[in-house]
């Protein structure tokens, strides 16, 4: 089996007395569409952001690619090929849907758009770089129509595929999205489907947050439940189906 791309031992944090996360222990298979389900308060977000770098661990370790990453700055995994999204997307309202991708780093060597040593002409052909790449992955996400509206104007699915665009900028290997269909309508929600399943093909892998047992259960595999901050279960998406105690908590049956 190829080494997984996330390796994840013992992953610990607390809030003062209170443990979020508690001993996490998880690969995650190259390639694979991950699906990280769970109630409200389970600890998804908070592993989230100990694998992104945005919070420290109390305790554990995270390799990517092999590498022990442990600690590393969300800048520092974003460029070895770590991107995320955020459960509630918080664009820059004034500037244009263009600008706000164009904001977002790029490539996986932490370059400068404005490096203090490059000529004007480098600094518009990179500009230009950049406004071209935002385009094509506006395009990429069926945004490119509003890429001259204010972010602040657009809907909170579209925010959602504008999240996807900005993550995209930096060609990311693992992508984990935070609730991608939360609070978005199906049409919305379908395109990003449709996209993320699309990128999925294309290599990516995927590790998503998601209450929408629907989508969980036909797209994910494996299919991983959190609660109080430990692994309850993973599995196939048939044998989530099975398992009384998931059935119980999640499943409405
Ligand atoms: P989920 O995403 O599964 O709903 P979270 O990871 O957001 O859960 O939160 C897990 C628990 O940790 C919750 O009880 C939450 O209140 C607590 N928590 C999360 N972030 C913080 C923080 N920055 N400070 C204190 N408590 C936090
Ligand atoms: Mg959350």
């Amino acid at each position: 089996m190829a080494e997984p791309i996330l390796s994840i031992r013992g992953l610990t944090r607390d809030f003062g007395p209170f443990r979020a996360v508690d001993g996490v222990t998880l690969d995650i298979r190259t390639g694979s569409m991950t699906g990280l389900i769970g109630p409200n308060g389970a600890g998804k977000s908070t592993l989230f952001n100990l694998l992104t770098g945005a919070l420290a661990p109390n305790a554990g370790s995270v390799s990517l690619k092999g590498r022990d990453v442990t600690g590393l700055s969300p800048d520092r995994l974003f460029a070895l090929g770590l991107g995320r999204t955020f459960q509630i997307p918080r664009p820059f309202a004034r500037m244009s849907v263009l600008e706000n991708v164009m904001l977002a780093p790029t490539g996986q060597t932490g370059e400068r758009i404005l490096g203090p040593f490059l000529s004007a002409g480098r600094v518009r052909a990179e500009e230009a770089r950049i406004r071209q790449r935002a385009m094509e992955v506006l395009e990429f996400v069926t945004l490119a129509p509003l890429a001259d509206q204010p972010a602040g104007k657009i809907s909170g699915g579209q925010m959602k595929l504008l999240e996807l665009a900005r993550v995209l900028m930096g060609d990311p290997e693992v992508i984990l999205l935070d609730e991608p269909a939360a609070g978005v309508n199906p049409s919305l929600t379908r395109i990003l489907i449709d996209k993320i399943e699309e990128l999925n093909r294309g290599g990516k892998t995927f590790v998503i947050i998601e209450h929408d047992m629907d989508f969980v259960m036909s797209h994910c595999d494996p299919v991983i439940a959190l609660a109080e901050g430990r692994v309850l279960f993973q599995g196939t998406a048939a044998e989530a189906r099975a398992n009384p105690v998931l059935l119980d908590a999640y499943l409405g049956a």
